[in-house]
């Protein structure tokens, strides 16, 4: 079977083949951080393998039993238990700043996690709030209260899920520890203990007020400010609102995902905002001096003498605040001239005068000049 090429444990971290587990600590935090999916949304996936790549050789080099077969046999030596390398041991724990504000890691390492680690002092879970935005409230920007129902520890029991003043007791399958170990080749593969759950613990009487739990739900109303200029899909992080880690782990994090309802005229792309006004013929051939809706008031709108359906005019910086900080949008007036329809007796015969003294060579227009090609700026 053929095997893709696998890059060298130490050229992945860029230590020496005598270096320290410091060294190859630091190295590998070095790594890490350097290749979070995060910090590389253009290139997700690319930093995903390298992150993978960086994580994989360091479960091998800081184990020393691990290491030791790498430099006697190479990446064949580790394959051959089945499986490949696992990512057991303390590498969460230990990193737990970099693991710790990646959402979703738990699918990247999927499986990874499972069978290496206890469940004491584990992360709680991530929550998600989903919530809607009148237009206006997306545009300047708004703070609120958001009321959630959330998992928190029972303080009857302290959080262990025991009845007041029983206590519980060490598991017996795993004898406290959460996790079985099987000798598997050169490997110990572990995996969560089915009877305690990993918890390496027992209830003895459940407490009556989580029914042996440990967690009750309960609702927490959290402060939220949400930036002008959010949109459908926007994602806002509270750091630590999540669910409580179970035995004193930290909170997970909320997530409150944003949904901004559509605007009766204005039309939104990006921080761009586009609305259509109806002009009438007269407005179109002579100009005229428009009050129309801006986002915050009304804005001057200047027809200029001869102006054509379709014409758009743009106000800039008058558009929609970029959330993260990059200037504003500009606002476009785009202009439909109206053909009058049901013309009094009056109407129609002075227009069919207009129509005998105004005369259009009816052959085909050129083609080309796009919409952008007909954009003028009110003010500069
Ligand atoms: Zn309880
Ligand atoms: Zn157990």
């Amino acid at each position: 079977m053929a095997k893709t090429h696998q890059r060298d444990y130490y050229e992945v971290l860029g230590v020496t083949r005598t270096a320290s587990v410091d060294d190859i600590k630091a190295a590998y935090r070095k790594c890490a951080l350097k290749w979070h999916p995060d910090r590389h949304p253009q290139d997700k996936a690319e930093a995903e393998v390298k992150f993978r790549e960086s994580t994989e050789a360091y479960s091998v080099l800081s184990d020393s039993q691990k290491r030791q077969i790498y430099d006697t046999y190479g990446h064949s030596g580790l394959s051959g238990a089945g499986g490949g390398v696992d990512f057991s041991g303390t590498i969460f724990q230990d990193f737990h700043d970099i693991f710790g504000d990646f959402f979703g890691f738990e699918d990247l390492f999927s499986g990874a996690r499972r069978g290496g680690r206890s469940r004491r002092s584990q992360r709680g879970s991530d929550l998600r709030y989903d919530m809607t935005l009148t237009f206006e409230e997306a545009a300047t920007g708004v703070n609120t209260k958001i009321k959630i129902p959330r998992q928190e520890f029972c303080g009857a029991c302290n959080g262990t899920g025991a009845k007041a003043g029983t206590g519980v007791v060490a598991c017996q399958t795993c004898g406290g520890r959460g996790q079985l170990a099987y000798q598997q080749g050169f490997f110990t593969i572990t995996r969560t203990c089915p009877a305690c759950q990993g918890a390496g613990q027992i209830i003895k009487e459940r407490c009556t007020e989580c029914r042996g739990q440990g967690r009750v739900e309960k609702e927490r109303t959290i402060d939220l400010r949400i930036p002008p200029g959010v949109d459908t899909g926007t994602r806002l992080r509270v750091q630590g609102e999540g669910e409580p880690g179970p035995n004193g782990g930290p909170g997970g994090d909320l997530y409150v995902v944003l949904e901004v309802k559509e605007h009766p005229f204005f039309e939104r792309r990006g921080a761009d905002l586009y609305c259509t006004i109806p002009i009438s013929i007269a407005q179109a051939a002579l100009g005229a001096e428009l009050q129309v809706p801006g986002l915050a008031g009304d804005e001057k709108l200047k027809i200029p003498e001869g102006t054509e359906s379709g014409a758009v005019f743009r106000v800039r910086g008058k558009g929609l605040a970029d959330p993260h900080g990059g200037g504003k949008g500009d606002l476009y007036y785009h202009v439909r001239v109206l053909t009058p329809t049901k013309l009094t007796r009056e109407q129609r015969k002075l227009i069919e005068q207009l129509g005998t003294s105004l005369k259009v060579e009816n052959k085909p227009a050129e083609r080309g000049s796009s919409l952008f090609d007909k954009v003028k700026d009110i003010f500069g």
